[in-house]
């Protein structure tokens, strides 16, 4: 019998998986961290003062120290039964990494004794040379090696093989560049810290750190994983290459409103009490609009810890569903024709005085710092929409931006009816000559209007890249699958630099003997008339926007190829490296890896719909073929007359004519795969990939096997249906 119709035998049978009630919350949340409090409990009183520096004003741990801490460590995961430990890290690869060892070892005489020294804790070197690092190493000659990143706390991983101690590094080769999405990020977030501290400074001079928040949401699918299993091309991609879309879609939009699954509840249960434990808010949890389609979302946290977060969410939302015979597809794009998966990444900043900075404020000196604040992120995404676009550039996240689905490739920010009144106002009543007397103007009263601000903003618009929701900006075009680091790296350097720009400008004007408040409005003014074209309160999906976008110059670039030339511009290069995050080499390094895995993606998904045709699909057509081609000669043969048979010949040659084009298709891809193979230059051979590979053939083939899927006698078709993988439980 067939994986598919073995994994729907199976389904029916049931096979039920048992999760405890649910425990209280605050009786488990953050057991298995090494948080300042264990800390407290478990390190003398040096060590944890030396730790909490580390933590909180970035202060170097010395050697002696490291030992304590690493011993006091240890001893907090034996208590937990945690035997081994390991560096982990975020590396370009896209997911998690680890190399485990075990506290064991032997002393010089040969006693075994179990050890966590100050160094394994702060240093290790990885097997490097399997991760990408863009032809950095091999230039430098250099290695890689994690390090210890004390800002993110240790944690202990209990699903699968054991209990493990992970200790969240960052990667670097020894010349000092880095290899990971971490590393950078943190570089980011430190020079967005001492650009907001700067603007700040104008309004309340006690403030003195400015972290940037991150609220995440996770889109998902969930499938069984037997149905997973008897298709390859989800096993090899993550989405599947063919496949017929099922009479009934999403046009009810009945599961957006339904309950949610038993069995898929479970799951979430299951992954939430694991996600508890490792210290991950989560909070919410609902269906999506597509059948099978889920999503959850935390509280915020601030940028690098909400990132970490992600990652091991990710991580742990696949262990557990192996648990419930399940699997998650965080693929941008698992199935043609219902909607995709995102990441919305939900953005603010927020004072070490508590003061959330895109939160519209009480008074009029807060409303200015506001307003400062909200205006510069505009001005930031206009002057970078290619730099952002870059960053959530990836061959799965083309199925959604090049598309005809949420949000378009096009950078645009939306910021509702009552703040665009806002900006009109002051781009037509601030003027040259401002003075004093027109002070009316600072003191635009919008706090009185939240609520409506709310109401307006929440629901209105899901077809903006980038949209203003009350209290935060939310960058919609991240993708489900992707490392929240990169987006947020782009997005926390694009602002550290526009704000150290403003306070250029603003200091010029105070120089010339401008009171401060007229400076700064005068400021915000120029800005909202250089940035203003980025703004569009309408539907991101139509045409016309397209069109419009066109018209005022707004890059609108689909595919990822091209969307990743802005990481190596003139413009790109001087804008990270002013910013200490990336150096040129760094830049350079990161491009490569980035197009080679659009190229290995691309590959490996024409690879797979060739095998998938050859072995797969054409065997069945060419079987029901046979059962056609006999019939109608045994119908002939009994001597009936042509019309008798009539139907069958029809369907027998649609059937031929779709067997032949597919393996034709199937064969020139081939072709054309050999041709990109052989470029050297690895841009050419990205665009390559995607012109004359997936936009010239997978459409294509993908047309004539789903017609064939339709056609085919269902007992002879061996991979499982749309309508099976979304709606059966
Ligand atoms: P929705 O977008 O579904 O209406 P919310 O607006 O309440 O829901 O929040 C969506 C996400 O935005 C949540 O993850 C939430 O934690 C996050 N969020 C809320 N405020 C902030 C903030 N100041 N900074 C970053 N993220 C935030
Ligand atoms: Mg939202």
């Amino acid at each position: 019998m067939s994986l598919r119709f073995n994994a729907i035998n199976n389904l029916a049978n049931g096979a039920e998986t048992k999760v405890d009630a649910s425990p209280k919350i605050t009786g488990i949340f953050g057991s298995n961290v090494f948080s300042l409090k264990t800390a407290r409990e478990f390190l003398s009183d040096e060590a944890y003062k030396s730790l909490q520096s580390s933590i909180k004003a970035s202060q170097k741990i010395d050697r002696a120290m490291a030992n304590q801490i690493a011993n006091g460590i240890r001893a907090w995961a034996e208590s937990r039964g945690v035997s081994h430990f390991t560096h982990w890290f975020q590396p370009l690869t896209g997911t998690t990494a680890e190399k485990h060892d075990s506290f064991f070892t032997l002393k010089g005489d040969g006693t075994p004794i179990e050890q966590f020294e100050g160094d394994a804790l702060v240093q290790q070197e990885p097997d490097a040379s399997s991760f990408p690092s863009g032809g950095l190493r091999a230039t430098f000659e250099a290695r890689g090696y994690t390090a210890w990143d004390p800002s993110s706390p240790p944690f202990i991983m209990e699903i699968g093989n054991g209990k493990t101690l992970c200790i969240p590094t960052i990667f670097v080769s020894y010349t000092g560049e880095s290899l990971d999405y971490k590393a950078p990020l943190l570089k980011a977030l430190d020079s967005l810290n001492k650009a907001a501290v700067d603007v700040c400074n104008y309004f309340d001079k006690n403030v003195t750190r400015v972290t940037p928040t991150l609220g995440w949401e996770q889109e998902y699918f969930v499938i069984d994983e037997s149905l997973f299993n008897a298709r390859p091309d989800l096993v090899m991609t993550g989405r599947t290459v063919y496949g017929h879309s099922s009479a009934k879609n999403q046009q009810l939009e009945d599961h957006y409103f339904g309950s949610i699954p038993e069995r898929v509840y479970a799951y979430m249960r299951d992954f939430e009490t694991e996600s508890y434990k490792l210290g991950i808010p989560l909070r919410t949890r609902h269906n999506e609009v597509a059948p099978a389609q889920f999503e959850c979302a935390p509280i915020f946290e601030e940028v690098s810890v909400a990132v970490d977060h992600n990652s091991l969410l990710m991580d742990v939302m696949e262990r557990v569903a192996r648990r419930h015979n399940l699997r998650v597809l965080l693929h941008e794009k698992p199935f043609a024709g219902i909607n995709g998966s995102g990441k919305h990444n939900n953005w603010s900043m927020a004072t070490d005085t508590g003061v959330n900075l895109l939160a519209p404020g009480k008074t009029p000196k807060t409303n200015l710092m506001f307003l400062a604040f909200f205006v510069n992120t505009i001005k930031a995404v206009h002057d970078y929409s290619d730099i952002l676009r870059a960053s959530i550039a990836s061959a799965p996240n083309d199925h959604r931006l090049g598309a005809n689905e949420a949000p378009p490739a096009i950078i645009s920010v939306f910021i509702g009816d009552y703040l665009t009144k806002v900006l009109k106002a002051i781009k037509e009543r601030v003027t040259e000559k401002m003075d004093e007397t027109d002070e009316s103007m600072l003191k635009i009263d919008i706090h009185r209007s939240i609520p409506e601000l709310l109401m307006d903003n929440t629901d209105r618009n899901r077809t903006s890249p980038f949209a203003f929701t009350g209290n935060k900006f939310e960058f919609r075009a991240v993708g489900s699958s992707a490392n929240c680091a990169n987006a947020m790296t782009a997005l926390n350097t694009i602002m550290a630099q526009t704000l150290k720009q403003f306070k250029k400008d603003v200091d010029a004007l105070i120089e010339k003997g401008e009171k401060k408040e007229i400076a700064i409005m005068h400021t915000i003014r120029e800005y909202i008339v250089a940035s203003e074209k980025v703004l569009f309160e309408g539907d991101g999906y139509s045409e016309a926007w397209a069109k419009e976008a066109e018209k005022r110059g707004l890059p609108n670039v689909k595919t990822t190829p091209l969307a990743l030339d802005a990481m190596v511009t003139e413009k790109a290069k001087g804008l990270f490296e002013s910013n200490h995050v990336y150096n040129h080499s760094e830049l350079e390094a990161r491009h490569e890896i980035e197009l080679e895995k659009y190229i290995k993606k691309v590959q490996i998904e024409s690879r797979i719909m060739g095998e998938l045709a050859t072995s797969h699909v054409l065997p069945a057509a060419i079987r029901y073929q046979n059962l056609l081609a006999n019939n109608i000669r045994g119908l002939k043969e009994a001597g009936l007359k042509d019309d008798s048979y009539a139907n069958q010949k029809q369907i027998l040659e649609k059937i031929s004519e779709h067997i032949s084009k597919t393996s034709d298709l199937v064969e020139k891809m081939i072709e054309a795969r050999k041709i990109c193979n052989n470029m050297s230059d690895t841009r050419t051979k990205a665009i390559a990939y995607q012109s004359q590979v997936k936009d010239s053939f997978f459409d294509d083939i993908r047309y004539h096997v789903d017609k064939l899927e339709l056609l085919v006698d269902d007992r002879e078709w061996y991979l499982p249906k749309y309508r099976e993988m979304l709606f059966l439980r």
